[in-house]
This record gives structure tokens, C-alpha cells and sequence, in this order.
């Protein structure tokens, strides 16, 4: 499989290119040059395979020959999962299911991508230099570090927005003692830590120099990797003979695209459901062609706190039938003005498959005390509002009721615990193995909005691990 950029002036790559690229050299995000396709028979042989052997089988089209070992890995990877089934289905309500996505080691769906990934970029570095530096709203972060703490040759550092992650995020990145991981608190905002990012990304002398790749959500293999949840929750509940609609709590647009790309590999999707926070800016363009930024407010789902969801651009491209000069004209026009509307059929053409949903955080405490009182289900406050908007009457309206609507619950409800406890009355409890995370010293330095800084710090840390094989 080869890969080309949304924005067309980036060499094609193949699997362990775009793997180690994250972001195309024109600014662009990369994409599959054709989507693969799995017809019904193909489909219907995954059922009942376990989770790691339907991950490669899924994967196999987007790898290509770039990495023999697939199904090996994919096997390393989820067997340290907390649940034999890696990705368990649940029902709540009549036609209503959960899928819980957080139970790998740091307790949030981003796990399920990054612990195959860290493993990728070992298979195919063998040994070379690498920096990896990511922005996280929180969960990526410490998905990340736990991925590739301690890894051969590679550096990683993580940038996070100062105080606006919970501390159990915080803590589950900045408590790894492993010296080549660096913490970096910005004093701003997610959308400053990830402007920062892609600014390391644009200087190309410090990219070089590091050798930079990233693992959020932007790195295609993530996406790729976060593809075969959805095939085994669909084939769980009856597909491909019958329809299902999923609902993912959205920040980066990184999860819900995923969901599209089982779709468009032929997976019988109804209707995807785009679930927000008070930072509500996907639902306002969904429903009315308006993508504005706004501020971005924090809420009690953090990790949803985002107004400029990078991956969108991915779906864009799609949306305009893969005209890259189309996509630069907008996403250019998006940075100035802070607005974009797409061409009317290509909006259509997304509702007719998304809608949008958007709850702000007293609405996310009463779905989690209801949650609770009708089902006994405590649920983060991410995944209380992916169930809120599977559950919403006007989205269901749309849905036959014969669909089961699959709401993905992406991280744990002791990972938001101050939130989940107020609002159900119980405290949920971390898992025996994070139990002593409130006493491990945590190793973090903090910066201003300030990409001079930030490479100083980055730089720092290239040195220091790669002394570190020296000295190996
Ligand atoms: C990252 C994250 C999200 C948002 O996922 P995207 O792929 O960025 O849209 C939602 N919930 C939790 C718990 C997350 O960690």
C-alpha cells in the first residue's frame, strides 16, 4: 500500500514511511492512495477470531509487505490487556451497547493504537535514532510514554497544556523515571501544544537534525490501528448481515475517522455519531456548515477539549473527491480566518453519514447519574457522552431501530474519578497495578508558548538518550 499526502506535494510513501513521517512534509496529513475493501464473505471469516488476529487480518492491506511480523506483534501488543476479549461489548438498554476501549495500560483507547505502534517503529528502526514529540489533551501523552518508555534509539517528548489534564493523566506520564521520556507542561491551551508540535515539524533544520516523527493522532498507523475495533464490535452484534451505528466521543477527529475507514472498507455502518463537549465545534458544522473556532473551554472531558481537529482534514480530502489543491485552498483559508464552510454536496455528502452531538458538563454529570441508577454502569465523562449521543432522540430518530447503536467508552471511569464520583455518589478505584501512582515522584518542566524554548528542551533530551546507547 502506498500513501500520498492530502495535500499533494509530499513524496508518496509506503507503510513504515508514513509510520515514521507523522506528519507529510507539506503540511499535509497522509492517507492510503486507495482504500482496501473487504466484501461480505470477507467480513463474515473474521468472526470469532480473537481480537489480536482480527487486528492483523484488518490491518494487513494498510502494512503491505512494510512488516512481516504483524500478526506477532499484534499479539505482544494486547496481551497485557486487562480484559481476555481486548475490546469487550457490553449492553446498557434496549439496542443500546457499549464497547470499552480502556483496558490497556493507561486506561484510555489510545492505548489500543499506541502499544501496536510503539512496537512498529522498534520493528522497523532496529536500532536508528528517532525523536518522537506529541501535544496531548492527556490521554495520548501517557498512552505514548508507557508505548515507548525504555525503547532502542528512540526519544520521546510529550507536551501537555499545564493544569488542564487530570492528575492521573498528568501523573501516568510524568511519574516514568525513564530517561528517555520528557515531560513539557505549556502554559496554554491543547491547540498551543499542537501548534508548537507542528511548528517543530516546520522548522525543518530541528526536524532534521532530530530526526522527528510523532504518534499522535496525525501518524496514519495510529488511525490504521484503531480500524479493527469497530469490525469486531459490528461482527459481534450481527454484521455484515446487519447494520450498526457507533457513536465516539471526539476531540482530534482521530477515533470517529477510523470508524468511517471500516466503513468505507465495507463495513455496514448506519450512521456515525460525532459526540462533543461545550467545545461543540464539529456538532455547530454538522449542523450548519460552520466551522468556527472558539475558544477552548475546559471541561470535565479533557481529552475532547479541542477545537481544530487535525484528522478532519483526512475526511475533507475524501469529501473532495482527493483534490489536494481543493483541500490547501480551504485548510489555508481555515488558518487565516479561523472559519471554513465546504462545498454544499461535499457537506451533504458527510451528513448523509455523520451526525453531530454536543453536551456540556452538567449534561455529562446527569448522564453519568443516570447511567448508574438505571444500568449501575459508571462511565468516564467521555464515554457518558458518546452513550448520551447514541442515546439522543433526534440522532436515534434517524437510526431504524433494528441498528444496535454502539457507544465507544474510551477511558476508564478512575481516570476521571473527582468527576464520576460527584456525580454517581461512588468512587471508582484504579486498577491494583496504578495503585501506588499518588506516591511515585513525577519528572516534568514546564515552558511559556514558546517554540525556541521547547527545542531547547527537546534537544536536551536527543542528547541525553543518545548518550544513553553510548553508553549502553
Ligand atoms: C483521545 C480521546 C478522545 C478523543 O479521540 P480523538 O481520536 O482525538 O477524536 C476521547 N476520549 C478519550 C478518553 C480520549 O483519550
Amino acid at each position: 500500500m502506498r500513501y500520498v499526502s492530502t495535500r499533494g506535494q509530499a513524496p508518496v510513501l509506503d507503510f513504515a514511511g508514513v509510520l515514521l513521517a507523522g506528519l507529510a512534509e507539506d503540511g499535509g496529513l497522509y492517507v492510503p492512495e486507495t482504500w482496501p475493501s473487504f466484501s461480505a464473505a470477507e467480513i463474515r471469516a473474521l468472526r470469532g477470531l480473537p481480537y489480536a488476529e482480527l487486528a492483523a487480518r484488518v490491518m494487513a492491506p494498510f502494512v503491505g509487505e512494510a512488516m512481516p511480523r504483524l500478526e506477532r506483534l499484534c499479539e505482544e501488543a494486547y496481551v497485557g490487556f486487562d480484559h481476555p476479549a481486548v475490546v469487550p461489548l457490553m449492553q446498557l438498554e434496549t439496542g443500546l451497547w457499549v464497547q470499552e476501549l480502556f483496558h490497556g495500560p493507561t486506561l484510555a483507547f489510545k492505548d489500543l493504537a499506541l502499544q501496536l505502534v510503539g512496537r512498529m517503529f522498534e520493528e522497523v528502526l532496529r536500532g536508528e535514532r528517532l525523536t518522537i514529540v506529541g501535544a496531548t489533551s492527556g490521554d495520548t501523552g501517557a498512552a505514548a510514554i508507557e508505548a515507548l518508555k525504555d525503547r532502542s534509539g528512540i526519544a520521546i517528548a510529550i507536551l501537555h497544556p499545564e493544569g488542564r489534564v487530570s492528575e492521573v493523566q498528568r501523573r501516568q506520564m510524568t511519574t516514568t523515571a525513564s530517561a528517555n521520556v520528557a515531560n513539557i507542561a505549556i502554559r496554554g491551551s491543547f491547540d498551543d501544544c499542537q501548534d508548537l508540535v507542528k511548528a517543530m515539524f516546520a522548522d525543518a533544520e530541528f526536524r532534521r537534525e532530530m530526526r522527528l516523527s510523532a504518534v499522535n493522532s496525525i501518524n496514519w498507523a495510529r488511525i490504521a490501528a484503531q480500524i479493527p475495533y469497530y469490525f469486531a464490535a459490528a461482527l459481534a452484534l450481527g454484521a455484515p448481515e446487519r447494520e450498526v451505528a457507533f457513536s465516539v466521543p471526539t476531540g482530534n477527529f482521530g477515533n470517529v475517522l477510523a470508524a468511517w475507514a471500516a466503513a468505507r472498507m465495507g463495513l455496514p455502518v448506519a450512521r456515525l455519531i460525532v459526540a462533543c463537549n461545550q467545545n461543540d465545534i464539529l456538532a455547530r458544522f454538522l449542523a450548519a456548515n460552520d466551522m468556527s473556532v472558539r475558544p477552548v473551554l475546559p471541561s470535565l472531558a479533557p481529552s475532547m477539549d479541542i477545537q481544530v481537529s487535525s484528522n478532519f482534514e483526512r475526511l475533507l480530502f475524501e469529501l473532495l473527491d482527493r483534490d489536494p489543491q481543493a483541500v490547501e485552498r480551504i485548510m489555508l483559508g481555515f488558518r487565516r480566518e479561523g472559519r471554513m464552510a465546504v462545498p454544499a454536496a461535499a457537506w451533504e455528502r458527510m451528513r448523509a453519514v455523520f451526525s453531530g452531538f454536543a453536551l456540556d458538563d452538567a449534561g455529562t454529570e446527569a448522564e453519568i447519574g443516570r447511567l448508574h441508577r438505571v444500568s449501575g454502569y459508571l462511565a468516564d465523562p467521555h464515554s457518558a457522552i458518546g452513550i448520551a449521543g447514541a442515546r439522543d432522540a433526534s440522532i436515534a430518530g434517524r437510526i431504524a431501530p433494528s441498528v444496535p447503536r454502539i457507544a465507544a467508552a474510551t477511558a476508564h471511569p478512575a481516570k476521571f474519578a473527582p468527576a464520576v464520583e460527584r456525580a454517581s455518589g461512588v468512587r471508582p478505584t484504579l486498577p491494583a497495578r496504578l495503585a501506588d501512582l499518588y506516591q511515585r515522584p513525577e519528572h516534568c518542566a514546564v515552558a511559556g508558548n514558546d517554540l525556541v524554548a521547547v527545542e531547547g528542551l527537546v534537544r536536551a533530551l536527543a542528547e541525553r538518550t543518545a548518550g544513553l546507547g553510548i553508553a549502553a
